[in-house]
């Protein structure tokens, strides 16, 4: 056997680095869901993301950071809100919309006046992040449009070849995408529902409005998240759906099923089920954020 003269290449978390380092994208491990990650301050390297994910210029990226000082380096005006639910939930599946800083690239922000930054908490990400040193743009590393990655397995199978590394975290904790509060309007508001909740954020801010009606936000379409079988939504009280392959229980164990939805899903079209009911969670805690993903898996994309 041949003598290592490296044992540094061996480091995955050192190979990821380089692979930044370079303009290259790798498929990075979260608490949420894997990102499509590549130098937030490289155009080159940001334009990479939007073109193997075939996601239109406009939908801006989420900037994930290793600490809070280098999350305030990305905007002009920290408010007071942002510094308490920073301080409440960082690192972790929170991501706080803030006015950006000239620091920060337009390609990230769609041109938009503001920033979308996270730390998050999966313990590789944090050493990738703290080793390379700069803001890593990661949408979730999938096509534009499909089911999020919860494991490696499902980033490799997504993009292949078209990622230059994917560095393997193991199945993520949380399993959906984070919660997302504009902290640039106020009051504050929930962009996007997630494991951090409305009724957890209101206990740090106060009053905070949940998004209601058409979503503010770039980029959050009716549908999203959407598999290739049909998705059929069943309420508390709704009659049972006839004519379904598979009933996949979301009430029994919110958070649970959470972490196991996106897997689920893929299982399905893995099968080739053509209809599978979901039985939605009470719109509270986890389970408003599961209910948001489920109908959006469920809004049929126009074909
Ligand atoms: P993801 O699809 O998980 O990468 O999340 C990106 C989402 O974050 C976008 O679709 C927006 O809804 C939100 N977002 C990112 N940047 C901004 C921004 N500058 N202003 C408002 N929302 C943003
Ligand atoms: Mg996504």
């Amino acid at each position: 056997m041949p003598s290592s003269t490296s044992s540094s290449t061996d480091d995955p978390v050192e190979r990821a680095r380089r692979v930044l380092e370079a303009g290259g994208v790798i498929g990075l491990p979260t608490e949420t869901v894997y990102g499509l990650a590549a130098d937030a301050t490289s155009s080159s390297a940001v334009r990479k993301i939007f073109s193997i994910k075939g996601r239109p210029a406009d939908h801006p990226l989420i900037l994930h950071v290793a600490d809070l000082a280098a999350a305030q380096t990305l905007s002009s005006r920290w408010t007071d809100t942002a510094r308490a639910l920073a301080e409440a939930f960082w690192p972790g599946p929170l991501t706080l919309v803030v006015v950006r800083s000239a620091e920060v690239l337009d390609e990230v922000t769609g041109g938009r006046t503001t920033v979308a930054i996270r730390i998050p908490r999966h313990a590789l990400a944090l050493r990738v992040l703290q080793e390379f040193g700069r803001p890593v743009a990661a949408p979730s590393a999938n096509r534009f449009g499909r089911v999020s990655p919860t494991t490696a397995d499902h980033v490799r199978a997504d993009l292949g070849a078209d990622v230059d590394f994917v560095l393997d975290g193991g199945p993520c904790e949380v399993g959906l995408e984070s919660t997302i509060v504009d902290c640039s309007v106020d009051p504050p508001q929930i962009l996007r529902p997630g494991s951090i909740s409305a009724e957890q954020i209101s206990e740090v801010v106060g009053g905070v409005a949940s998004a209601s009606g058409p979503s503010r936000a770039p980029g959050m379409l009716e549908s999203h998240y959407a598999p290739d079988c049909l998705v059929v939504p069943v309420d508390v009280g709704d009659a049972s759906p006839n004519d379904v392959d598979r009933v996949l229980d979301g009430r029994s164990e919110p958070a649970r099923f959470a972490h196991d939805l996106y897997a689920l899903l893929r299982e399905c079209d893995r099968l080739r089920l053509r209809r599978v009911a979901v039985l939605l969670p009470a719109d509270s805690g986890i389970g408003r954020a599961v209910r948001d993903r489920v109908f959006k898996a469920a809004a049929r994309r126009s074909h």
